[in-house]
Protein backbone atom coordinates (compact mmCIF):
# COMPACT_ATOMS: atom_id res chain seq x y z
CA UNK A 1 0.00 0.00 0.00
CA UNK A 2 0.98 3.54 -0.64
CA UNK A 3 -0.79 6.77 0.24
CA UNK A 4 -0.61 9.77 -1.77
CA UNK A 5 -1.49 13.10 -0.38
CA UNK A 6 -3.07 15.75 -2.75
CA UNK A 7 -5.74 14.65 -6.05
CA UNK A 8 -3.90 17.46 -8.05
CA UNK A 9 -2.03 16.64 -11.16
CA UNK A 10 0.61 15.06 -9.88
CA UNK A 11 -1.05 13.33 -6.99
CA UNK A 12 -3.67 11.63 -9.40
CA UNK A 13 -0.80 10.34 -12.39
CA UNK A 14 1.36 9.08 -9.23
CA UNK A 15 -1.81 6.77 -8.11
CA UNK A 16 -2.92 5.59 -11.75
CA UNK A 17 0.72 4.31 -12.00
CA UNK A 18 1.48 2.58 -8.85
CA UNK A 19 -1.76 1.45 -9.41
CA UNK A 20 -0.83 0.12 -12.31
CA UNK A 21 1.89 -1.29 -11.47
CA UNK A 22 -0.41 -3.98 -9.21
CA UNK A 23 0.10 -2.02 -5.43
CA UNK A 24 -3.05 -0.44 -3.91
CA UNK A 25 -3.25 3.28 -3.05
CA UNK A 26 -5.05 5.63 -0.61
CA UNK A 27 -5.19 9.00 -2.33
CA UNK A 28 -6.20 11.96 0.09
CA UNK A 29 -8.07 14.82 -1.11
CA UNK A 30 -9.01 17.64 0.89
CA UNK A 31 -10.91 19.28 -1.19
CA UNK A 32 -14.16 20.23 -0.91
CA UNK A 33 -14.17 20.11 3.03
CA UNK A 34 -10.79 22.56 2.88
CA UNK A 35 -11.01 24.31 -0.29
CA UNK A 36 -7.92 26.11 -1.36
CA UNK A 37 -7.65 29.76 -3.03
CA UNK A 38 -7.84 29.38 -5.98
CA UNK A 39 -9.40 25.47 -6.83
CA UNK A 40 -13.20 26.02 -7.56
CA UNK A 41 -14.15 22.36 -7.91
CA UNK A 42 -14.06 19.46 -6.23
CA UNK A 43 -12.56 17.30 -9.15
CA UNK A 44 -9.37 15.46 -9.05
CA UNK A 45 -6.50 16.73 -11.25
CA UNK A 46 -8.48 20.43 -11.84
CA UNK A 47 -6.85 22.98 -14.06
CA UNK A 48 -6.53 26.20 -11.92
CA UNK A 49 -5.16 28.49 -14.31
CA UNK A 50 -4.65 27.96 -18.19
CA UNK A 51 -6.42 25.45 -19.76
CA UNK A 52 -2.94 24.93 -22.21
CA UNK A 53 -0.54 21.82 -21.58
CA UNK A 54 1.60 24.29 -23.97
CA UNK A 55 3.69 22.83 -26.98
CA UNK A 56 3.23 19.39 -28.83
CA UNK A 57 6.17 19.18 -30.82
CA UNK A 58 9.30 17.50 -29.94
CA UNK A 59 11.33 20.04 -31.25
CA UNK A 60 10.08 21.51 -27.45
CA UNK A 61 11.20 20.79 -24.23
CA UNK A 62 7.38 20.52 -22.87
CA UNK A 63 6.59 18.75 -25.86
CA UNK A 64 9.26 15.62 -25.94
CA UNK A 65 8.25 15.50 -22.03
CA UNK A 66 4.93 15.18 -23.00
CA UNK A 67 5.93 12.54 -25.84
CA UNK A 68 7.75 10.82 -22.89
CA UNK A 69 5.13 10.60 -21.22
CA UNK A 70 2.74 9.02 -23.85
CA UNK A 71 5.23 6.26 -23.78
CA UNK A 72 4.86 5.85 -20.23
CA UNK A 73 1.25 5.76 -20.51
CA UNK A 74 0.54 9.06 -18.22
CA UNK A 75 -2.78 9.32 -17.66
CA UNK A 76 -2.82 12.96 -17.05
CA UNK A 77 -1.30 13.04 -21.20
CA UNK A 78 -4.02 10.45 -21.88
CA UNK A 79 -6.61 12.16 -20.90
CA UNK A 80 -5.57 15.70 -22.17
CA UNK A 81 -5.11 13.92 -25.52
CA UNK A 82 -8.88 12.67 -25.04
CA UNK A 83 -10.33 15.89 -24.34
CA UNK A 84 -8.33 18.55 -26.55
CA UNK A 85 -9.83 22.09 -27.72
CA UNK A 86 -8.11 23.90 -30.52
CA UNK A 87 -5.06 25.30 -29.39
CA UNK A 88 -2.58 26.11 -32.50
CA UNK A 89 0.61 24.27 -32.01
CA UNK A 90 -0.19 23.45 -28.08
CA UNK A 91 -2.14 20.73 -26.26
CA UNK A 92 -4.78 22.58 -24.38
CA UNK A 93 -7.91 20.64 -22.76
CA UNK A 94 -11.82 21.03 -22.13
CA UNK A 95 -11.06 21.81 -18.41
CA UNK A 96 -13.85 20.50 -17.32
CA UNK A 97 -14.19 17.71 -19.08
CA UNK A 98 -10.62 16.85 -18.31
CA UNK A 99 -10.54 16.53 -14.68
CA UNK A 100 -14.69 15.17 -14.58
CA UNK A 101 -12.61 12.23 -16.85
CA UNK A 102 -9.54 11.73 -14.20
CA UNK A 103 -11.51 11.94 -11.63
CA UNK A 104 -13.89 9.00 -13.17
CA UNK A 105 -10.84 7.13 -13.80
CA UNK A 106 -9.03 7.29 -10.45
CA UNK A 107 -12.67 6.54 -8.81
CA UNK A 108 -13.13 3.80 -11.04
CA UNK A 109 -9.65 2.22 -10.30
CA UNK A 110 -9.53 -0.67 -8.24
CA UNK A 111 -6.81 -0.71 -6.62
CA UNK A 112 -6.88 3.01 -6.03
CA UNK A 113 -9.31 4.71 -2.64
CA UNK A 114 -9.86 8.22 -2.55
CA UNK A 115 -10.53 9.41 0.90
CA UNK A 116 -11.91 13.40 0.93
CA UNK A 117 -9.60 14.31 4.13
CA UNK A 118 -7.23 16.87 5.00
CA UNK A 119 -3.89 15.26 6.03
CA UNK A 120 -2.45 17.74 8.46
CA UNK A 121 0.56 16.10 9.36
CA UNK A 122 3.51 13.35 8.22
CA UNK A 123 2.82 10.52 10.52
CA UNK A 124 1.24 7.02 9.55
CA UNK A 125 -1.21 5.30 11.37
CA UNK A 126 0.75 2.60 13.53
CA UNK A 127 3.98 4.07 12.70
CA UNK A 128 4.08 1.76 9.60
CA UNK A 129 6.72 3.05 6.84
CA UNK A 130 4.47 2.68 3.74
CA UNK A 131 5.80 4.94 0.86
CA UNK A 132 4.01 8.89 1.66
CA UNK A 133 3.84 10.97 -1.56
CA UNK A 134 3.17 14.38 -0.74
CA UNK A 135 2.22 16.44 -3.83
CA UNK A 136 -0.09 18.74 -2.20
CA UNK A 137 0.87 21.25 -4.90
CA UNK A 138 1.69 25.07 -4.06
CA UNK A 139 -1.20 25.98 -2.01
CA UNK A 140 -0.29 22.96 0.57
CA UNK A 141 -2.45 23.00 3.52
CA UNK A 142 -0.80 25.18 6.59
CA UNK A 143 0.06 22.55 9.12
CA UNK A 144 1.17 19.99 6.26
CA UNK A 145 3.39 22.46 5.09
CA UNK A 146 4.92 22.67 8.84
CA UNK A 147 5.43 19.20 8.83
CA UNK A 148 7.24 19.09 5.64
CA UNK A 149 9.39 22.03 6.52
CA UNK A 150 10.41 20.47 9.79
CA UNK A 151 10.91 17.10 7.84
CA UNK A 152 13.18 18.79 5.72
CA UNK A 153 14.78 20.70 7.69
CA UNK A 154 14.78 24.21 6.08
CA UNK A 155 12.82 27.04 5.74
CA UNK A 156 10.14 26.99 3.15
CA UNK A 157 10.86 28.85 0.08
CA UNK A 158 8.05 30.53 -1.82
CA UNK A 159 7.05 33.39 -4.58
CA UNK A 160 3.69 34.52 -5.90
CA UNK A 161 1.98 33.91 -8.96
CA UNK A 162 -0.63 35.78 -11.01
CA UNK A 163 -3.44 33.92 -12.94
CA UNK A 164 -5.29 35.08 -15.75
CA UNK A 165 -9.01 36.25 -16.08
CA UNK A 166 -11.90 34.26 -17.99
CA UNK A 167 -14.19 35.95 -20.57
CA UNK A 168 -17.45 35.23 -21.55
CA UNK A 169 -17.36 34.83 -25.18
CA UNK A 170 -20.85 36.25 -26.51
CA UNK A 171 -19.47 39.04 -24.41
CA UNK A 172 -16.66 39.57 -27.07
CA UNK A 173 -17.23 41.88 -29.68
CA UNK A 174 -16.92 39.49 -32.71
CA UNK A 175 -17.23 43.19 -35.42
CA UNK A 176 -13.40 43.99 -33.97
CA UNK A 177 -11.50 41.05 -33.13
CA UNK A 178 -10.18 38.52 -35.51
CA UNK A 179 -9.10 34.74 -35.37
CA UNK A 180 -6.20 33.34 -36.27
CA UNK A 181 -3.14 31.61 -34.88
CA UNK A 182 0.39 33.29 -35.14
CA UNK A 183 2.04 32.78 -38.45
CA UNK A 184 -1.04 30.43 -39.35
CA UNK A 185 -0.09 27.85 -37.01
CA UNK A 186 -3.51 25.97 -35.97
CA UNK A 187 -4.56 22.73 -34.35
CA UNK A 188 -3.25 19.84 -37.24
CA UNK A 189 -5.98 18.80 -39.65
CA UNK A 190 -5.44 15.00 -38.51
CA UNK A 191 -6.41 15.93 -34.73
CA UNK A 192 -9.31 17.84 -35.72
CA UNK A 193 -10.74 15.17 -37.77
CA UNK A 194 -10.54 12.61 -35.51
CA UNK A 195 -14.08 11.51 -35.57
CA UNK A 196 -14.05 10.26 -31.34
CA UNK A 197 -14.46 14.42 -30.90
CA UNK A 198 -16.49 15.46 -33.40
CA UNK A 199 -16.72 18.49 -30.63
CA UNK A 200 -13.27 19.62 -31.71
CA UNK A 201 -13.70 18.80 -35.57
CA UNK A 202 -16.83 21.10 -35.24
CA UNK A 203 -15.14 23.97 -33.62
CA UNK A 204 -12.24 24.59 -35.94
CA UNK A 205 -14.23 23.91 -38.99
CA UNK A 206 -17.31 26.08 -37.81
CA UNK A 207 -14.88 28.78 -36.63
CA UNK A 208 -12.73 28.93 -39.64
CA UNK A 209 -8.70 29.76 -39.69
CA UNK A 210 -7.15 30.19 -36.60
CA UNK A 211 -7.63 28.80 -32.99
CA UNK A 212 -7.25 32.52 -31.44
CA UNK A 213 -9.32 35.50 -31.09
CA UNK A 214 -7.04 38.89 -31.22
CA UNK A 215 -7.91 41.69 -30.45
CA UNK A 216 -6.25 44.42 -32.17
CA UNK A 217 -4.81 47.85 -31.25
CA UNK A 218 -3.31 50.67 -32.55
CA UNK A 219 -0.99 53.13 -31.03
CA UNK A 220 -3.17 55.43 -29.48
CA UNK A 221 -5.17 52.53 -27.88
CA UNK A 222 -1.88 50.83 -26.65
CA UNK A 223 -1.00 53.70 -24.88
CA UNK A 224 -4.19 54.36 -23.85
CA UNK A 225 -4.26 50.87 -21.91
CA UNK A 226 -0.89 50.89 -20.83
CA UNK A 227 -1.73 54.66 -18.63
CA UNK A 228 -4.43 52.77 -17.15
CA UNK A 229 -3.28 49.42 -16.41
CA UNK A 230 0.24 51.34 -14.73
CA UNK A 231 -2.21 53.42 -12.71
CA UNK A 232 -4.13 50.97 -11.60
CA UNK A 233 -5.33 49.91 -8.19
CA UNK A 234 -3.26 46.49 -6.90
CA UNK A 235 -4.73 44.29 -4.68
CA UNK A 236 -3.73 43.75 -1.26
CA UNK A 237 -2.70 40.50 -0.43
CA UNK A 238 -2.13 40.07 3.30
CA UNK A 239 1.00 38.00 3.82
CA UNK A 240 3.29 39.37 1.14
CA UNK A 241 6.72 40.15 3.05
CA UNK A 242 8.50 40.13 -0.12
CA UNK A 243 7.44 40.07 -3.71
CA UNK A 244 9.13 37.28 -5.73
CA UNK A 245 7.31 36.61 -8.78
CA UNK A 246 8.12 33.64 -11.19
CA UNK A 247 9.88 34.91 -14.28
CA UNK A 248 7.87 32.96 -16.66
CA UNK A 249 4.24 34.11 -15.04
CA UNK A 250 4.75 37.67 -14.24
CA UNK A 251 1.67 39.87 -13.83
CA UNK A 252 0.91 42.29 -16.50
CA UNK A 253 1.15 45.17 -14.34
CA UNK A 254 4.52 44.41 -13.23
CA UNK A 255 5.72 43.73 -16.90
CA UNK A 256 4.44 46.81 -17.95
CA UNK A 257 6.31 49.02 -15.01
CA UNK A 258 9.46 47.61 -16.93
CA UNK A 259 8.55 49.83 -19.70
CA UNK A 260 6.09 51.10 -22.20
CA UNK A 261 6.85 49.13 -24.60
CA UNK A 262 7.56 45.56 -22.54
CA UNK A 263 4.05 44.17 -22.99
CA UNK A 264 4.70 44.57 -26.81
CA UNK A 265 7.19 42.38 -27.20
CA UNK A 266 5.79 39.90 -24.38
CA UNK A 267 1.99 38.65 -24.58
CA UNK A 268 0.85 41.67 -26.69
CA UNK A 269 3.12 41.23 -29.23
CA UNK A 270 1.35 41.38 -32.77
CA UNK A 271 4.15 39.56 -35.26
CA UNK A 272 2.84 36.58 -37.20
CA UNK A 273 -0.85 38.55 -37.14
CA UNK A 274 -2.37 40.40 -39.84
CA UNK A 275 -5.86 41.95 -38.99
CA UNK A 276 -8.24 41.38 -42.00
CA UNK A 277 -9.93 44.29 -41.55
CA UNK A 278 -6.69 47.00 -42.18
CA UNK A 279 -4.73 44.08 -43.94
CA UNK A 280 -1.70 45.44 -41.80
CA UNK A 281 -0.33 44.02 -38.56
CA UNK A 282 -1.64 45.75 -35.50
CA UNK A 283 0.64 47.84 -33.38
CA UNK A 284 -0.34 45.33 -30.42
CA UNK A 285 -2.60 42.14 -29.76
CA UNK A 286 -4.39 40.51 -27.29
CA UNK A 287 -5.04 37.03 -27.42
CA UNK A 288 -8.00 35.02 -26.57
CA UNK A 289 -7.77 30.95 -26.31
CA UNK A 290 -10.69 29.16 -26.17
CA UNK A 291 -11.15 27.18 -22.74
CA UNK A 292 -14.34 25.07 -22.99
CA UNK A 293 -14.93 22.75 -25.75
CA UNK A 294 -18.10 24.06 -26.18
CA UNK A 295 -16.61 27.55 -26.93
CA UNK A 296 -18.39 29.83 -24.21
CA UNK A 297 -15.20 30.96 -22.28
CA UNK A 298 -11.90 32.40 -23.48
CA UNK A 299 -9.01 33.29 -21.47
CA UNK A 300 -6.79 36.19 -21.72
CA UNK A 301 -3.60 34.85 -22.56
CA UNK A 302 -0.27 35.66 -20.53
CA UNK A 303 -2.61 37.89 -18.75
CA UNK A 304 -1.99 37.44 -14.79
CA UNK A 305 -2.53 40.25 -13.31
CA UNK A 306 -3.16 40.92 -9.47
CA UNK A 307 -4.87 44.12 -10.30
CA UNK A 308 -8.28 44.54 -7.62
CA UNK A 309 -10.97 43.15 -9.90
CA UNK A 310 -13.25 46.24 -10.13
CA UNK A 311 -9.84 47.64 -11.84
CA UNK A 312 -9.43 44.59 -13.91
CA UNK A 313 -12.83 44.69 -15.24
CA UNK A 314 -12.60 49.00 -15.78
CA UNK A 315 -8.55 48.28 -17.31
CA UNK A 316 -9.32 45.31 -19.58
CA UNK A 317 -12.20 47.02 -21.19
CA UNK A 318 -9.98 49.00 -23.03
CA UNK A 319 -9.15 46.43 -24.78
CA UNK A 320 -11.20 46.73 -28.59
CA UNK A 321 -13.57 44.13 -28.98
CA UNK A 322 -13.82 43.46 -24.47
CA UNK A 323 -15.91 46.82 -24.30
CA UNK A 324 -18.82 44.62 -23.16
CA UNK A 325 -16.88 41.73 -21.71
CA UNK A 326 -18.17 39.96 -18.82
CA UNK A 327 -15.27 38.37 -16.55
CA UNK A 328 -16.35 34.15 -15.62
CA UNK A 329 -13.28 34.57 -13.76
CA UNK A 330 -10.83 37.63 -12.62
CA UNK A 331 -7.28 37.18 -12.08
CA UNK A 332 -5.70 36.98 -9.05
CA UNK A 333 -2.32 36.42 -7.28
CA UNK A 334 -1.71 32.71 -4.63
CA UNK A 335 0.94 32.26 -2.36
CA UNK A 336 3.16 28.94 -4.32
CA UNK A 337 4.84 26.86 -1.55
CA UNK A 338 7.92 24.97 -2.86
CA UNK A 339 10.70 23.16 -1.14
CA UNK A 340 14.22 23.64 -2.18
CA UNK A 341 14.89 20.35 -4.25
CA UNK A 342 18.35 19.84 -4.00
CA UNK A 343 18.61 20.09 -0.46
CA UNK A 344 15.72 17.79 -0.13
CA UNK A 345 15.38 15.14 -3.01
CA UNK A 346 16.72 12.55 -4.70
CA UNK A 347 16.37 12.36 -8.14
CA UNK A 348 13.71 9.81 -7.62
CA UNK A 349 11.94 11.96 -6.08
CA UNK A 350 12.38 10.56 -2.62
CA UNK A 351 13.38 12.75 0.00
CA UNK A 352 16.93 12.98 1.18
CA UNK A 353 16.11 13.00 5.16
CA UNK A 354 13.52 10.12 4.56
CA UNK A 355 13.59 7.90 1.54
CA UNK A 356 9.91 6.38 2.61
CA UNK A 357 8.47 9.72 1.79
CA UNK A 358 8.73 11.10 -2.05
CA UNK A 359 7.79 14.61 -3.05
CA UNK A 360 5.62 15.25 -6.43
CA UNK A 361 3.92 18.10 -8.69
CA UNK A 362 4.81 22.20 -7.56
CA UNK A 363 5.85 21.39 -3.94
CA UNK A 364 8.65 19.48 -5.35
CA UNK A 365 10.54 22.50 -6.71
CA UNK A 366 8.99 21.98 -10.69
CA UNK A 367 7.11 24.44 -12.21
CA UNK A 368 4.11 24.12 -14.48
CA UNK A 369 1.03 21.11 -14.74
CA UNK A 370 3.11 18.44 -17.20
CA UNK A 371 6.36 18.83 -14.90
CA UNK A 372 4.23 18.11 -12.02
CA UNK A 373 2.55 15.38 -13.54
CA UNK A 374 5.83 13.97 -15.01
CA UNK A 375 7.24 13.88 -11.48
CA UNK A 376 3.92 12.38 -10.26
CA UNK A 377 4.25 9.90 -12.90
CA UNK A 378 8.23 8.85 -11.69
CA UNK A 379 7.16 9.37 -7.93
CA UNK A 380 4.19 6.81 -7.95
CA UNK A 381 6.23 4.12 -10.16
CA UNK A 382 9.08 4.63 -7.26
CA UNK A 383 6.57 4.67 -4.49
CA UNK A 384 5.42 1.32 -6.10
CA UNK A 385 8.93 -0.17 -6.48
CA UNK A 386 9.30 0.51 -2.59
CA UNK A 387 6.09 -0.90 -1.41
CA UNK A 388 7.50 -4.00 -3.71
CA UNK A 389 10.69 -3.51 -2.01
CA UNK A 390 12.08 -3.18 -5.61
CA UNK A 391 14.95 -0.70 -5.76
CA UNK A 392 13.70 2.96 -7.00
CA UNK A 393 15.37 3.80 -10.39
CA UNK A 394 15.76 7.42 -11.89
CA UNK A 395 14.81 7.81 -15.67
CA UNK A 396 18.03 8.42 -17.33
CA UNK A 397 19.32 11.78 -17.41
CA UNK A 398 18.98 12.15 -21.44
CA UNK A 399 15.39 11.68 -21.63
CA UNK A 400 13.38 14.86 -20.55
CA UNK A 401 11.97 13.41 -17.49
CA UNK A 402 14.99 12.35 -16.02
CA UNK A 403 16.57 15.61 -16.99
CA UNK A 404 13.65 17.18 -14.89
CA UNK A 405 14.88 15.04 -11.90
CA UNK A 406 18.29 16.10 -12.27
CA UNK A 407 17.70 19.46 -12.15
CA UNK A 408 15.66 19.61 -9.21
CA UNK A 409 18.20 17.07 -7.15
CA UNK A 410 21.46 18.92 -8.40
CA UNK A 411 21.06 22.72 -9.33
CA UNK A 412 22.32 24.89 -6.93
CA UNK A 413 20.52 25.19 -3.82
CA UNK A 414 21.67 28.65 -2.83
CA UNK A 415 19.28 30.61 -5.18
CA UNK A 416 17.35 27.23 -6.24
CA UNK A 417 13.97 28.27 -8.54
CA UNK A 418 11.82 26.09 -9.77
CA UNK A 419 11.82 25.40 -13.54
CA UNK A 420 9.78 24.59 -16.48
CA UNK A 421 11.70 21.78 -18.30
CA UNK A 422 14.35 23.33 -21.21
CA UNK A 423 16.28 21.51 -23.60
CA UNK A 424 19.26 23.49 -21.49
CA UNK A 425 18.47 20.23 -19.06
CA UNK A 426 18.93 17.49 -21.41
CA UNK A 427 22.70 17.14 -21.34
CA UNK A 428 24.17 17.89 -25.02
CA UNK A 429 24.52 15.09 -27.22
CA UNK A 430 27.84 14.24 -29.00
CA UNK A 431 28.17 15.14 -33.23
CA UNK A 432 24.70 16.78 -32.76
CA UNK A 433 23.76 18.85 -36.00
CA UNK A 434 24.77 22.28 -35.69
CA UNK A 435 21.12 23.60 -36.69
CA UNK A 436 19.16 24.29 -33.59
CA UNK A 437 16.06 22.39 -34.84
CA UNK A 438 17.81 19.28 -36.29
CA UNK A 439 19.97 19.66 -32.61
CA UNK A 440 16.38 19.56 -30.68
CA UNK A 441 15.36 16.46 -32.94
CA UNK A 442 17.87 14.78 -32.64
CA UNK A 443 17.82 15.49 -28.88
CA UNK A 444 14.36 14.47 -29.04
CA UNK A 445 14.71 11.26 -30.98
CA UNK A 446 17.78 9.95 -28.79
CA UNK A 447 15.09 10.60 -25.35
CA UNK A 448 12.74 8.94 -26.93
CA UNK A 449 15.09 5.94 -27.67
CA UNK A 450 16.10 5.84 -24.08
CA UNK A 451 12.59 6.18 -22.66
CA UNK A 452 11.65 2.98 -24.24
CA UNK A 453 14.86 1.07 -23.10
CA UNK A 454 13.93 2.41 -19.36
CA UNK A 455 10.68 1.43 -20.12
CA UNK A 456 11.41 -2.25 -21.03
CA UNK A 457 13.28 -2.73 -17.49
CA UNK A 458 9.95 -1.91 -15.44
CA UNK A 459 7.28 -4.51 -14.30
CA UNK A 460 4.80 -5.24 -16.58
CA UNK A 461 1.17 -3.39 -16.12
CA UNK A 462 -2.20 -4.62 -14.11
CA UNK A 463 -4.36 -5.66 -16.87
CA UNK A 464 -6.91 -4.15 -14.68
CA UNK A 465 -5.64 -0.87 -16.02
CA UNK A 466 -5.53 -1.72 -19.78
CA UNK A 467 -8.11 0.37 -20.29
CA UNK A 468 -9.20 3.70 -18.62
CA UNK A 469 -13.12 3.09 -18.90
CA UNK A 470 -13.85 6.63 -17.38
CA UNK A 471 -11.72 8.92 -20.28
CA UNK A 472 -12.66 6.77 -23.15
CA UNK A 473 -16.51 6.97 -22.47
C1 LIG B 1 -3.04 30.09 -9.26
C2 LIG B 1 -2.11 29.22 -10.02
C3 LIG B 1 -2.03 29.32 -11.38
C4 LIG B 1 -1.20 28.46 -12.11
N1 LIG B 1 -1.23 28.52 -13.46
C5 LIG B 1 -0.56 27.61 -14.17
C6 LIG B 1 -0.71 27.57 -15.58
O1 LIG B 1 -1.46 28.34 -16.15
N2 LIG B 1 -0.01 26.64 -16.28
C7 LIG B 1 0.81 25.76 -15.67
O2 LIG B 1 1.42 24.93 -16.36
N3 LIG B 1 0.98 25.78 -14.33
C8 LIG B 1 0.31 26.68 -13.56
N4 LIG B 1 0.45 26.72 -12.21
C9 LIG B 1 1.49 25.90 -11.57
C10 LIG B 1 1.21 24.41 -11.40
O3 LIG B 1 1.40 23.77 -12.60
C11 LIG B 1 -0.14 24.07 -10.85
O4 LIG B 1 -0.21 24.57 -9.55
C12 LIG B 1 -0.40 22.55 -10.80
O5 LIG B 1 -1.76 22.38 -10.46
C13 LIG B 1 0.48 21.85 -9.82
O6 LIG B 1 0.09 20.51 -9.71
P1 LIG B 1 0.17 19.80 -8.31
O7 LIG B 1 -0.38 18.44 -8.50
O8 LIG B 1 1.53 19.94 -7.76
O9 LIG B 1 -0.77 20.65 -7.33
P2 LIG B 1 -2.36 20.85 -7.35
O10 LIG B 1 -2.88 20.62 -8.71
O11 LIG B 1 -2.62 22.14 -6.68
O12 LIG B 1 -2.88 19.68 -6.43
C14 LIG B 1 -2.60 19.62 -5.06
C15 LIG B 1 -3.83 19.07 -4.35
O13 LIG B 1 -3.51 18.82 -2.99
C16 LIG B 1 -4.61 19.17 -2.19
N5 LIG B 1 -4.11 19.38 -0.82
C17 LIG B 1 -3.34 20.40 -0.35
N6 LIG B 1 -3.02 20.19 0.94
C18 LIG B 1 -3.60 19.01 1.30
C19 LIG B 1 -3.61 18.25 2.50
N7 LIG B 1 -2.98 18.63 3.60
N8 LIG B 1 -4.32 17.07 2.54
C20 LIG B 1 -4.99 16.64 1.42
N9 LIG B 1 -5.01 17.32 0.26
C21 LIG B 1 -4.30 18.49 0.19
C22 LIG B 1 -5.19 20.38 -2.88
O14 LIG B 1 -6.56 20.55 -2.56
C23 LIG B 1 -4.99 20.04 -4.35
O15 LIG B 1 -6.10 19.40 -4.92
C24 LIG B 1 -0.37 27.54 -11.44
C25 LIG B 1 -0.42 27.47 -10.06
C26 LIG B 1 -1.31 28.27 -9.36
C27 LIG B 1 -1.42 28.11 -7.86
Amino acid sequence: MIHIIGGGLAGSEAAWQAASRGVPVTLYEMRPDRPTPVHQTDQLAELVCSNSFRADQIENAVGLLKAEMRRLDSLVIRTADATRVPAGGALAVDRVRFSQAITATLNDAPLVTVERTEVPDLSRAGNVREPVIVATGPLTSPSLSAAVAALVGHEHLYFYDAISPIVLAESIDSAIVFRASRWGRDTPTAEADDDEHPGVRCAVGAQGDGDYLNCPMTADEYRRFYQALTGAELATVHDIDRERFFEGCLPIEVMARRGEDTLRFGPMKPVGLVDPRTGRRPYAVVQLRQDTLAGDHFSLVGFQTQLKWGEQARVLRLIPGLEQAEFVRFGMIHRNTYINGPTALHPTWQCRQDPSVLFAGQISGVEGYVESAASGLIAGLNAAALARGDVPQAPPRETAIGALGHYVSHASPSNYQPSNIAFGLIPVMEGAPRRRADRRRAVAERALSRIDEWRATLPPTNDAHANAPALLS
